[in-house]
């Protein structure tokens, strides 16, 4: 740690218990916690007292996760962000645009959270710039109907990929429906693989 201050953290949740729970095990290790269940309520939370860290889920009423970190990026870049989703992040190396770190629900302990906190909170206040991405941030929306979502690098809002462009493999460019930036990303045959297997039932819940 680098000050004497207890980091502050800000979980933003749509389930009530694991807000309880993960906030009691936070306090527990030397964090003080505040906790909201949407994106409008952590966006007041962030008006009165902006925290060190947000802890923040992706799928939530009201305000998605996506747009909330969007955001946040903007308006607070100085905050660590570490998100704990049941979405699935496709290509983590670029996931640094809305996310210091990642982790999958249910498959961390709340040690590896709590050290990957501790290791954002020591970067406090020379946290590395984010390298400029080249390529988009691909998500796997897990849905009913599960699709991929990129994030637009230069606006940060996240949206679907329509299925056409989304059939093959390899770099592929689209246009952001928001701001109209070029933007490209990269679909393997694991990302197609992944995709299938979840429509299917085969994986996942
Ligand atoms: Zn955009």
């Amino acid at each position: 740690m680098t000050t004497d201050f207890p980091p502050r953290v800000l979980l933003v949740d749509d389930e009530p218990l694991l807000l309880k729970s993960l906030s009691a095990v936070l306090e527990a290790n030397g964090f003080v916690c505040r906790t909201a269940e949407d994106g409008f309520e952590a966006l007041r939370c962030l008006r009165e007292t902006p925290p060190d860290i947000i802890i923040s889920d992706l799928r939530m009423p009201n305000m998605s996760g996506f747009e909330l970190l969007a955001i946040i990026r903007r308006r607070f870049p100085q905050i660590a962000v570490i998100v704990t989703s049941g979405e699935f992040i496709v290509n983590v190396e670029t996931s640094g645009l809305l996310a210091n770190a990642f982790f999958q629900k249910g498959e961390y302990t709340p040690q590896q959270l709590i050290a990957k906190m501790r290791e954002l909170y020591s970067q406090f206040p020379m946290r590395p710039p984010l390298p400029k991405q080249e390529q988009s941030p691909l998500w796997i929306s897990r849905r009913s109907n599960e699709y991929l979502l990129a994030t637009c690098n230069e606006c940060l809002r996240s949206f679907p990929i329509e299925e056409k462009s989304s059939a093959g493999e390899g770099l592929q460019t689209t246009e952001c429906p928001s701001c109209g930036a070029a933007i490209s990303f990269a679909v393997d045959s694991n990302v197609l693989k992944m995709l299938k297997s979840y429509r299917t039932g085969t994986e996942g819940p």
